[in-house]
């Protein structure tokens, strides 16, 4: 019986970015040339290289990875001959687990951080760093392998205690499964733990004009710019944080989302993209430009860097003008606050802006390929999804919603159009709350000066629906 064949080769990259094998180079004194392969007849250095053995078992050909290190490899290769042999004179042979070594879930969890550290983005990253050791804190002492779906659950509801919503528990339950299949862990929710992390998916949703034209009116010149920027050209976050003077073309009217690993961005799926702004815009940045000559930002924070607080910026403008809703609540440093006196209304959100953009544009009769293009989506059902809202509100479903109850109201309830009357008297708490207060707190938080004077104030803030803020007698 013929011994079967181990051969030791280098696995490199070449310069078209396709794997091959190559034979590896043996140096005058007989030892392996690290990470040295022999191509086209030449010897050429590898420092991305692998080893690997090839060999024939059970009738297939597998490819071991045996790791970077030459001296290793070589032992690795005769290791995997003396077992051949030993297997043909009929001796059992166990090989060592190729399972890893257990480690404390705390190490795999560092180790795991460099990684997404050097290859995912900044933000990524610190998502993985808030999560993970939350998580290792409720698996005390544990290995990645000893981790069950009993632990995963226990912090699930530990996080739901804290008060966070469904959405957030299951992003970060999604962190650490896939921490746990990195460490080996398959995955260990059943179906009907999977179901208890489900959560109630919000409608998309856009900003009215109404909303706009409220929040336009509050703003300051900073808020102002930044603000029609997001709902001008759709760009996501960290598209209009980056987004430098070099991106805005003059001359054509466009911003185009340039690449600039550099400066630590790079856009999402890798693609570039064009966007066209409107002639009022473009004047307005015009004008920015020449107030800020030496920025390279559009938008910097006071460091001159990218600004990593819009939105804490938004909902500070939007409780400024009053219009948050009411309704919210958050929970943030142990104390509970309301969107009627701080900033925390749910219902502004950077991601509307883009939302609205393609609203305006598919209201205003763009194709949906073409608003897809300017949006960066590589799914066109994304984008779809994106229009919900103006089919929602399109003249057509007014029709709809009017005509299927026409008859109920003219025919059945001829007292339409009903109105309701006050059952204050005119004097009561309820029409003074109706005037507007001074707007005391339109002194800006981020920098910028106010847009208006009180006096012009006053006049744009009569124009718009004035939110009024209740009392707690009512
Ligand atoms: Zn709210």
């Amino acid at each position: 019986m013929r011994t079967r064949n181990v051969n030791l080769l280098l696995r490199i990259r070449e310069t078209d970015g396709k794997r091959s094998y190559k034979c590896p180079v043996i140096a005058a004194n007989g030892k392996l040339k690290p990470l040295y392969a022999v191509v086209n007849g030449k010897p050429e250095h590898h420092p991305e290289g692998v080893y690997c053995l090839r060999y024939s078992k059970s009738g297939k050909r597998v490819w071991e990875e045996v790791g970077k290190d030459a001296g290793k490899a070589i032992t690795e290769k005769l290791k995997r001959e003396q077992i051949f042999r030993a297997q043909e004179l009929g001796i059992v042979v166990v090989e060592a687990s190729k399972e890893p070594s257990k480690r404390n879930l705390r190490d795999a969890i560092h180790e795991y951080l460099e990684r997404v550290g050097i290859s995912r983005s900044r933000k990524t990253y610190g998502e993985f760093a808030r999560v993970l050791p939350d998580f290792a804190d409720v698996c005390v002492n544990k290995c990645p392998q000893d981790v069950n779906s009993y632990d995963i659950m226990h912090y699930a509801n530990a996080l739901r205690q804290r008060g966070l919503a469904g959405r957030t528990v299951a992003n970060r339950v999604a962190r650490v499964t896939c921490f746990l299949r990195w460490a080996g862990v398959a995955d260990l929710l059943d179906d009907a733990d999977k179901r208890s992390l489900k959560y109630v998916k919000k409608t998309v949703d856009a900003y009215s004009v109404e909303e706009l034209v409220a929040l336009f009116a509050a703003a300051t010149d900073k808020e102002w710019i930044t603000f029609q920027f997001f709902v001008g050209s759709g760009g996501r976050e960290a598209e209009v944080a980056h987004a430098t003077w070099r991106d805005i073309n003059f001359s054509d009217h466009t911003f185009v989302v340039h690449d600039k690993p550099e400066r630590g961005f790079s856009p999402k799926d890798s693609a570039e993209r064009r966007i066209p702004l409107s002639d009022e815009l473009i004047a307005a940045l015009r004008s920015w430009r020449e107030l800020h000559p030496h920025d390279i930002y559009l938008f910097p924070n006071k460091f001159g860097q990218p600004n990593g607080h819009f939105l804490r910026m938004l909902k500070t403008l939007a409780l400024r003008a009053g219009l948050n809703c009411g309704e919210c609540f958050s929970v943030g440093k142990g104390r509970r606050q309301t969107c009627l006196t701080s900033p925390v209304c749910e219902q502004f959100t950077l991601h509307k802006f883009r939302r609205t953009f393609a609203t305006f544009h598919h209201e205003h009769g763009v194709p949906v390929t073409q608003i897809q293009e300017w949006l960066g989506h590589e799914n066109i059902e994304t984008t779809l999804l994106y229009l919900a809202i103006s089919d929602a509100r399109s003249e057509k479903s007014r029709r709809w919603a009017n005509g299927s109850f026409k008859d109920l109201f003219a025919r059945h309830l001829p007292s339409a159009n009903k109105v309701f009357a006050p059952k204050y008297s005119p004097n009561s708490h309820l029409s003074k709350q109706m005037s507007i207060k001074p707007p005391e707190d339109i002194n800006d938080q981020s920098g910028g000066n106010t847009r208006q004077s009180r006096q012009s104030y006053y006049s744009k803030a009569t124009l718009r629906p004035v939110r009024l803020t209740p009392t707690n007698d009512l």
